[in-house]
């Protein structure tokens, strides 16, 4: 038996797991997932690249997006164009057979008018870049004020690069009760920062790389 059906996780998403392939759930999967989906509460994961954590938030996220309802209910924050569509790309093959999920990937050095469209189609699950995001709220193109789930997706990275104003000013624009869930693989000052600023009490997890 797949290891991951014993996770909880619903039956359309334990398919697409095993199309996949995946058979057993890595370290930061199998921490994060049954209590991702057992509560709404914050959460900072430390793991390094290459430990699964697309799928440790991926999983939880439609098995919790109500697919009825076409506002954008999550955001994941990620660091680049390259690993935003990766994570797009994902999801997409996470959520296979779910009806009414989509999934829209926003990033610059492409036309806005496009993602904007994109948007106004419906998108339950956003993927974006914090520079392109930041533009797209300024011009009113995207509305994320109903969210219930915030991703911070390598956080350090995100940081590192100068997202930190955006990364705030994002956030501000979220509901003040969404859970958000915070990835990174080390803990710099900056990201303990925002952990504070606008995380609860968040459960704290930390896996070892893959060869320790
Ligand atoms: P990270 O975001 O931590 O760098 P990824 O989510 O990109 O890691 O996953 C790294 C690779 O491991 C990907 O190719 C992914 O498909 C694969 N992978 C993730 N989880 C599993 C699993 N449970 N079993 C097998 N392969 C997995
Ligand atoms: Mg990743």
């Amino acid at each position: 038996m797949n290891k991951f059906e014993q996770l909880g996780l619903k039956e359309s998403l334990n398919r697409a797991i095993i199309d996949l392939g995946f058979e057993n759930p890595t370290e930061v999967q199998e921490k994060a997932i049954p209590m991702l989906l057992e509560q709404d509460t914050d959460l900072v994961a430390l793991a390094q690249t290459g430990t699964g954590k697309t799928a440790a938030f991926g999983f939880p996220l439609i098995h919790k997006i109500d697919a009825d309802n076409r506002n954008t209910q999550a955001l994941i924050l990620s660091p680049t164009r390259e690993l935003c569509l990766q994570i797009t790309n994902e999801i997409k093959n996470y959520s296979k057979y779910e009806k009414g999920i989509n999934v829209v990937a926003i990033y610059g050095g492409a036309s806005i008018t496009e993602q904007a469209r994109e948007i106004k189609r419906g998108a339950q699950i956003i993927v974006a870049t914090p520079g392109r995001m930041q533009d797209m709220i300024n011009r009113g193109l995207v509305n994320i004020t109903q969210i219930d789930y915030c991703v911070l997706d390598e956080a350090d990275e995100m940081l590192n690069m100068g997202f930190y104003e955006d990364i705030v000013s994002i956030l501000s624009d979220t509901p003040e009760e969404k859970s958000t869930w915070l990835f990174s693989a080390t803990m710099p000052a900056e990201v303990a920062r925002i952990a504070k600023k606008f995380m609860e009490n968040p459960i704290e997890i930390t896996v070892g790389t893959k060869n320790s």
